[in-house]
């Protein structure tokens, strides 16, 4: 359980990677819908789990549960 921010990330749009705005690691974030500004200027869902941003993609028919671990 992390208890003190010690790191800060860029969240970024998931349709283009254009950063977005600044959040720390101790954030916790779903159901809020931010619009990219930087980049493709569409709508997606901001959501963190324990200060790692998650990418959902907008797409969910074809998108199988994608787990960012690459060893
Ligand atoms: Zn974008």
């Amino acid at each position: 359980m992390i208890t003190a921010p010690t790191e800060r990330k860029w969240l970024t749009c998931t349709h283009c990677g254009a950063k977005h705005s600044i959040y720390d690691n101790t954030a916790n974030c779903n159901g809020v819908f931010l619009k990219c500004t930087r980049g493709c200027k569409r709508e997606f869902e901001l959501i963190i789990e324990d200060g790692v941003q998650v990418s959902k993609k907008s797409c969910p028919a074809d998108s199988p549960r994608t787990v960012h671990g690459m060893s």
